[in-house]
């Protein structure tokens, strides 16, 4: 079956097809690993998750890399502010060393990995850490000095963006569009949008032959794909943010030193919002898996709440919102579990399903497609279908539900058969009204009432 996927290098939806025959080369940009992630980081990587699994569900062999920088990540992501690395030594009270970063880091990356298995999201076949690739970095660098592209300011060596004729074409950025507050930033640089390839650093920092100091940010994405895909490689993905800066910088600086694509596809998530601004460590509005954990909340909710929404659309973050999927997960879990077990695939429906995650990654539609299918009283096959579903989902749907429906909850539902047997229907619909107040839901089978969580 055809895959189609949204390109934002053309700004369209298009048929996929790959670079080798049954391999694909995914790279997702990773984590800085100077912090606990939030869940709108996450978000990317779920998304991640969905695009590895609908490959292998068409009978793909995936290669996937997830970088971790760990190191040469400023705070703004257009090479000014502080290191984010050296901030968090300082946090943690740690001697501002390589040794020491790298002790940060591996302890982020540790719960990182930790987080990436609770959402059930398939490891990686690489976790490439910046800091050992900077004979990589400098490779791509000296082609691009040789090349003529780069200059020097006193704190660093640039690239200038003069020199690559398509520069901005990922996203179609409007390169006039430039804030004025920026150019003050470095007077040094010819074009605002120059950006790093090294840092100087006297300090601290790696040897190379244009002087000590570090990578740029970008240059390490460019140098780990290269280094564990090839160049091109099929897709690249990352957060929206990442459009206009680190991936229109990725390309003009991999292209410049090789003459041909980068990657051949860039998809991207669109934000996690929490009161319709984006989730970020800088508006103070993040949540991490570790809150959730505390407040009771199955990771895999929030996996469920990420895939309501497909990837590309924005999607609002709320609490109440996480417990409604919460339930709704418990409650696709227990009617699962109360299916009757059989082999039978239902094809239309896995038909339907495979044309939506074919279509972008419409996980949404896939949603509202397992509610249809349960609701139809004439298909067969249900348990497996949904559970072939699954597959890509990943929601452990055949998991189960320890759920105990509470005395009281029992007394009321007695209560309300009584008033079913007496033709009270009156009675009975109030009893039903104020169990769906207490937060569970009545079915009534010809075996008797059903009773779930809301
Ligand atoms: P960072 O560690 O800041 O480089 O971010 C890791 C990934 O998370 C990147 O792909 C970002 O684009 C993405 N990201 C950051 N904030 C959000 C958000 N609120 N919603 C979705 N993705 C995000
Ligand atoms: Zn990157």
């Amino acid at each position: 079956m055809d895959i189609f996927l949204e390109n934002t290098l053309s700004g369209k939806k298009e048929k996929f097809k790959s670079i080798n025959e049954n391999l694909i080369g995914i790279y997702n940009c990773g984590p800085t690993v100077y912090d606990y992630a939030h869940i709108g980081n996450l978000r990317s990587y779920v998304f991640a998750d969905i695009l590895r699994r609908m490959f292998e569900y068409n009978g793909y062999k995936v290669d996937q890399v997830i970088n971790i920088t760990d190191i040469g990540h400023l705070s703004s992501d257009e090479d000014s502010g502080e290191d984010k690395m050296t901030k968090a030594l300082k946090r943690e009270g740690k001697p501002i060393t390589l040794e020491a970063m790298r002790e940060v880091a591996d302890f982020y990356f540790l719960k990182f990995k930790e987080d990436l298995n609770a959402l059930n999201i398939e490891t990686p076949e690489h976790f490439p850490f910046a800091s050992d690739h900077i004979k990589e970095d400098i490779e791509i660098i000296e082609k691009l000095i040789e090349k003529g592209i780069t200059y020097n300011t006193s704190d660093g060596l640039y690239f200038d963006i003069s020199k690559y004729k398509d520069y901005g074409k990922l996203g179609k950025i409007n390169l006039s569009d430039v804030e004025k507050s920026r150019i003050g930033l470095n007077p040094e640089k010819k074009n605002p949008r120059d950006f790093a390839l090294w840092k100087f650093n006297n300090e601290l920092g790696y040897d190379a032959p244009f002087g000590k100091g570090f990578p740029g940010w970008h240059i390490e994405c460019s140098a780990m794909s290269r280094k564990y895909l090839g160049q091109p490689f099929d897709i690249h993905t990352g957060g929206i943010d990442h459009i206009p800066v680190h991936h229109n910088n990725e390309i003009a600086q991999s292209e410049s030193a090789y003459g041909v694509p980068l990657a051949n596809y860039w998809l991207h998530n669109a934000f996690l919002n929490v009161n319709s601004a984006k989730m970020a460590k800088s508006e103070g509005n993040y949540i991490t898996l570790e809150t959730l954990r505390e407040k009771n909340v199955d990771p895999l909710a929030l996996r469920y709440l990420f895939l309501t929404a497909r990837y590309s659309s924005q999607l609002q973050f709320s609490w109440e919102a996480l417990e409604g999927a919460q339930n709704a997960l418990k409650r696709l879990r227990m009617k699962i579990g109360e299916l009757n077990d059989s082999s039978e695939i239902n094809e239309a429906y896995k038909s339907k399903f495979e044309s939506f995650v074919n279509d972008d990654l419409d996980t949404a539609k896939v949603i509202a497609l397992i509610s249809e299918l349960l609701r139809d009283e004439h298909a067969i096959g249900k348990k497996s279908t949904i559970l072939n579903f699954d597959k890509i989902l990943g929601l452990k749907l055949d998991k189960k539900e320890d759920f105990e429906i509470p005395e009281h909850i029992k007394d009321m539902i007695l209560k309300r058969e009584e008033a079913r047997k007496n033709k009270d229907f009156k009675t009975s619909d109030e009893i039903r009204a104020q169990i769906e107040e207490l937060g569970f839901l009545v079915n009534d089978r010809e075996e008797g009432a059903e009773v779930l969580p809301k």
